[in-house]
Order: C-alpha cells, then structure tokens, then sequence
C-alpha cells in the first residue's frame, strides 16, 4: 500500500442518518479538523455531516471512497470533548452518533456550508447582544443557604450534589452564588444551568441578568425561533456567553469552558425527553460533569428516588435547606384533607363545600389562592344517559376531551378535533351532558362561587399565544389576580408573593395508576403545588379533595417528610425489585394491528441473545393502546447492572436492524414510563 501524501488525509464524519459507524471521506489535511461541520454526498444525495475524527487511513476500498464537499470555515469546530460527549450519549441511548450529535446541534448549523451561511452566520454572530449591565447584587444568605454554598465553593473536580431543600428555601440563591463563585474563580468558565419548563426560562434568565449580564447569559430553549436559537448556541460555543441557562435540549450547548451544571427540580419528568432519541438530560448532565470533572449540582425539594437512593448509598452529597428563606421566616403551609365521602365533603360540582368557604374566605381577606387541577378542557369525556354513548377519539383508546369556548371534542393525546354533535349519534338523545371536571369547568364555577374574584386560568389552551403565559404570571405576581387555576404549568417553580390558599381538586387518580412511579411523581406534583403557597410570609392552607384521606402518601405530605416518604418507596422498589435498584429498556413497537405489533415483540424476543444476567417480560398492549390509529406494544428488558444490559441492547438492536421490520420500533432506555 502506498503511504498517503502528507496532504491527503480521511475524515470521518457522521451525518443524520441512521448509520452504525461514521462515513470516510477524502480531505486534504489543510481543509478540516475533528468537530467541525462539512458536506458530504451520502448515495446521491448531500448530507450536513460533522468530522469527528481525521486519520492517515482509511479501510474502505479506494474506489469507493468519495471527497468531503465543503467544510465550515466561519465556525470553530466542536471540541473534543462535545464529540465524545454526544458519542456517549448516542451509545448509551442506543443510537447512531450522528442523529444524536447533528440533532443537537442549532438550525443554522444544520444548513449546508457556502456563502448564505456565511453570511446567516455573520448576521447571527451580530445579533445577540450578551451583556448587559449587572444591577443586583447578592443578598445576605441564610445559615443553610452558606453552609451549601460554601461546600459548593470547595468542591474540586467531579461531584455531584444533591441540593435538596425545601420549597420556597431559597436554592436559587444558593445557584446564583454558587455560580459566582465559580466563575470567579475560573475567570474564562462557563455555567450551564438546566430548568424543566420553557416558562421558567425568562424567569431565571432575567434573575441571571440582573446578576451576571456584564458575563453574557443567554437562554436555549425549543420555544425560541430558529435564529434566536442559533445565535444562543453561537455565542456559547464561541465562549461570548458564559452562563446558559436551558431546557433539556440545553445539556447538549457546545460550552468549551464548562465549569460547573446546576440542574434545578432535577426530579422533573420534563427532563426526560418524550420522543426521538430518548435521553435524560439530567443523567447526561451528570455525565457531562463527569468527564470534564467539574462539579453538578441537582436541586429539588422531592429528589428523584434515583438520586436520593444514591445520595443514601454516599455517592451524592447531600446539601440540605429545611427552612424557607424569606426575612420574614415563612412556615410551609399546613395541608389538610377534605374527605369526598363525607356528607359535607360532597362535590358534585367539582368544589367541596369547606373549600368553597375557604376560597371565599381568601378572597374577602384579599389574599390569593391556586386551584389546581391537572385535566384542561371543560369536561374530560361527555356521555349520554339514555344509551351509555361516551365521546371517543376515533383514532386513538381514549375519550375525546369536551372543550367548551369553541364547542369541540379534543383528543388530548392526538389532537384530533370534531365538533359536539348536537345529539347522542346512537340514539338521538339530544340531552348530552360533560362528565367531570376540567380547568375550564372549574374556571366557570368558580366565577359562580365569587362573582366578584378576578379568576384567572392557566393551562395549555389558555397560553396558546406567543408570550401569553408571560403575561398571565406576570398579572399574578403584580396582584391583579384573585383565584388562579390551572394545571400543572402554575404548579412548578414560581415564586408567586401573595398566594395563602392552595386548593388540589383531585389527586386521587393518579393514586390508582398502574406506574410504579405514580406515587413518586404525585408526591412531588403535591410537594410543588403546595409549596406555591405561603412564600410572602404569611400563613397559608393547603386543601386537599380525597377519596383516601388515610393514604400513607397523603400522611407524609401533611408532615411535609419527604424522606419518610422517599426511603418507604425505595424500601418497596428494592422489595420488588425495581428501578433503581434494576436497569430497564423498553422495546416498543407500532403496528397497524395489536396483533402484529406483539407478533414483531415477540418473534424480537426469540431472537434475543442468551444472556442470563437479563430479564425478557412478554409483550403486551401499551396503556395506551392505539394512538393517532396506529397499534402500540412493549416489551420490558431488566438487569441488575448497566453495564450488562448496554451489551445486551447492542447486540439485540444490531440484529433487529438487520432485517427488515413490517413495524415501526424504538427502543428507550431507562424508561420513565411504562
Ligand atoms: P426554592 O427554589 O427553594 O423554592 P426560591 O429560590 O424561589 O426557593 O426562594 C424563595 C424566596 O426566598 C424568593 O422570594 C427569594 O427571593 C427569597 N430568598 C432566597 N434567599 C433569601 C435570603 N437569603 N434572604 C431573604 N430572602 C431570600
Ligand atoms: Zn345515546
Ligand atoms: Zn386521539
């Protein structure tokens, strides 16, 4: 074989599409460097690549290796350690490096190289302006609240630390400083600071501002337009911005001087992304810090279990807050139980008495209260007395969601729309009725109950608009708002002054789910919501509607333990053997029907290899069985190690990719719900 010329050189690139390994291609050495963006012909057609490794070599048979086309110039490449990173995680998730890596990265660097994206570059490269004079400074901190920052300041190398604290605690703080303190004493780092919801990013970006504009904060999320998501990554990647703050999408920003992630509710489902590739941004930030050996921190006031099972098992450290932070040394909320099945408990309107009192009560005092419930729509199914007909989505199992400003059945899960047929469409019966309560039910009768409280909703429907859930917080906290309710979007993260009466309408469906972790995330649902109350300073009430007022859950949340709580679920997980203490994968698949969808699932588990450290179940239907008219099964893999399972799903899925498959499938990892 003849030696290459010093200039001819091969690059390996990955580009998006589903690929096992990264291409070669032939470069001069002067052209590209690993981690920089590239066009490359992929059978007849150009794909945005990313080099990721340039060698003297290559294995595949001269004549059919073909030129990389271009290679971005005007953009740094990525580093080493960003490559290895998305590497990481695409193996563990179990799928080829270039979805994973081309995926994370920002629109304009997904557009093929030549003069309009030089030109987008220089135009974005312009548009944001960074820093912004800092104004605030940094407040007296509580005992608590030094105590963690000071651990946070010694930290050296790799850590993770569990900040847990209680709502209203004051962990924000201990971020803000904890970052300050970092970024002085690496006076080039950068900070990534991860938060579940896209309403909170303007929250805390702003709060960062305040603090660190003159460092460059800027925001990433998936709610920003193309450009403005491009010139965020930008300005990471080029070190102008050194604080990024972001949703889960973030933990892949390239960030060159990384020096410390702050993960916030770390606990969030939110973090675990729903489709495509399935990762969890919490996990990856986790490992993130770990191969550049800085420390992270994870904050919540209802860890996940994993996290407090390993902060048990000494692997995490444990930062404490137990008191709220606020001058005025504010008390968490006392929660009491409203029993349905009591006679002055009856809430055939949704409403039980004693909490209609103590709304009405609030409001005389002209104090704020939250009701929260965490079905939107006006009714969840409408049905007909007379022949038992229930609105269904057709393409989906489950009903159609009754929406009443525009009068329309709504799948929840599919979107599909039909407008409410005047009469039952089996009998004729032209007296349908809306079963149950939804946000807007609640909206209505609430305005019932108070004609002259401000009632305010908050749910998905409510914040369709651009900025419309901006503003609607920003008329609660300025005190325009009497009764807000809403769904979960009011129950996280917001430091709402004025709320002294929180009302949960019903918690208890969720307590006869078939999840193992329905416990756990109605915990920390409750946990939350609960903790919206009562930041001002004064003292404030938690009600909660029960069928189950003597449910041990309900108990431990009156005594706000949640590490009673915590170690009685994982005493019961290790029990029965479950997550944390087993390691699953789910294999799902879509058919057209349930009978091919569990024929593929099961002829897949033939075709497993042996191992014996691994747990195969039978396929069976998903809880939710057909959506959007497509059939869906799984089949659940356990082990009681990582290590062994990733081997495991290497080899199974190589085989399952091998053929070809009448079905679609995915595969996720550490799946969060089953
Ligand atoms: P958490 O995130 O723990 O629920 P926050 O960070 O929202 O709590 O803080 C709760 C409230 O306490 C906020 O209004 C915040 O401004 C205030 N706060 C935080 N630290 C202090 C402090 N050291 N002194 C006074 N108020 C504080
Ligand atoms: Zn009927
Ligand atoms: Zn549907």
């Amino acid at each position: 074989m003849a030696l290459p010329s010093p200039e001819a050189c091969f690059a390996r690139v990955v580009v998006d599409v589903p690929m096992a390994q990264p291409l070669d291609y032939r470069m001069s050495l002067s052209t590209g460097r690993p981690g920089n963006a590239c066009l490359v012909p992929v059978g007849r057609r150009r794909h945005v690549g990313l080099i990721v490794d340039v060698v003297p070599g290559s294995e595949v048979e001269p004549g059919r290796l073909k030129d990389v086309m271009a290679v971005v110039a005007e953009v740094e490449p990525l580093n080493r350690h960003w490559l290895d990173f998305t590497q990481f995680a695409a193996d563990y998730y179990q799928h080829p490096w270039g979805e994973v890596a081309i995926a994370a990265l920002p629109p304009i660097m997904r557009s093929a190289p030549g003069p309009r994206f030089a030109q987008s570059i220089a135009r974005i490269r312009k548009r944001v302006v960074t820093s912004a004079p800092a104004t605030d400074t940094a407040r007296r901190l509580t005992a608590e609240q030094h105590g963690a920052v000071g651990t946070l300041a010694g930290a050296r190398g790799f850590g993770v630390f569990l900040l847990f604290g209680i709502t209203g605690s004051g962990k924000t703080e201990v971020y803000l400083r904890a970052i300050e303190d970092r970024l002085r004493a690496a006076p080039m780092g950068q900070v990534l600071l991860l938060v579940p919801e896209i309403n909170l990013t303007p929250q805390l970006e702003a709060l960062l501002r305040l603090r660190f504009g003159d460092l460059g904060v800027v925001a990433l999320h998936s709610g920003l337009a193309d450009g403005e998501r491009s010139a965020a990554w930008l300005a990471a990647h080029e070190g102008r911005a050194r604080i990024v703050v972001g949703t889960r999408l973030a933990v892949f920003a390239s960030l060159p001087s990384l020096a410390l992630v702050v993960v916030d509710e770390e606990h969030d489902p939110s973090y675990k992304a729903g489709e495509g590739v399935r990762y969890s941004a919490r996990d990856l930030a986790i490992k993130r810090a770990q191969m550049l050996g800085i420390p992270v921190v994870l904050g919540s006031a209802t860890p996940s279990l994993e996290s407090w099972a390993a902060a048990q098992a000494g692997r995490y450290q444990v930062l404490r807050l137990t008191q709220r932070a606020t001058d005025d040394a504010a008390e968490l909320p006392t929660v009491e139980l409203v029993d349905l099945r009591a006679p002055e408990g009856k809430a055939a309107s949704g409403i039980a008495a004693p909490v209609a009192d103590a709304l009405r009560a609030t409001l005389e005092r002209r104090e704020q209260s939250l009701v929260f419930l965490n079905r939107r729509g006006y009714a969840p199914v409408v049905a007909c007395d007379a022949c038992g007909w229930l609105s269904r989505c057709p393409q989906c199992s489950a009903f159609s969601v009754f929406h009443k400003p525009d009068r329309t059945l709504r799948c929840h899960h599919c979107g599909f729309k039909d407008r409410v047929p005047a009469a039952c469409p089996t009998c004729g019966n032209q007296a349908l009725q809306g079963v149950g309560h939804g946000t807007q039910r609640i909206e209505e009768r609430l305005r019932e109950l108070m004609p002259t409280a401000r009632v305010m909703r908050i749910d998905r429907d409510s914040t369709r608009r651009r900025h419309a859930a901006e503003q609607a917080f920003d008329a609660v906290h300025a005190g325009d708002v009497d009764v807000l309710v809403g769904t979960q979007m009011i129950a996280k993260g917001h430091d709402f002054q004025r709320v002294a009466l929180v009302v949960v309408l019903s918690p208890d469906g969720q307590l006869a789910s078939h999840d193992f972790r329905a416990p756990e995330r109605l915990f920390s649902t409750l946990v939350q919501v609960a903790g919206r109350a009562g930041r001002g300073g004064h003292a404030s009430r938690v009600l909660l509607q029960t069928r189950f007022p003597s449910h041990p859950l309900f108990a431990a949340l009156a005594r706000h333990d949640y590490a009673a709580f915590a170690d009685a679920q994982l005493a019961e997980r290790r029990a029965a053997g479950m997550p944390p203490y087993t390691h699953q994968a789910l294999l799902t698949a879509e058919a057209r029907t349930m009978e091919a969808a569990l024929a593929f699932l099961g002829d897949a588990r033939e075709r497993a290899p042996e191992v014996e450290s691994i747990r195969m179940f039978d396929p069976v239907p998903m809880a939710l069985q057909k959506l959007a008219g497509v059939e869906r099964a799984q089949l659940l893999v356990e082990a009681d190690r990582r290590a062994p399972l990733q081997a495991f799903l290497r080899s199974w899925l190589a085989e399952l990719r091998s053929r070809r498959a009448r079905v679609r499938w995915q595969i996720e990892v550490d799946p969060q719900e089953i």
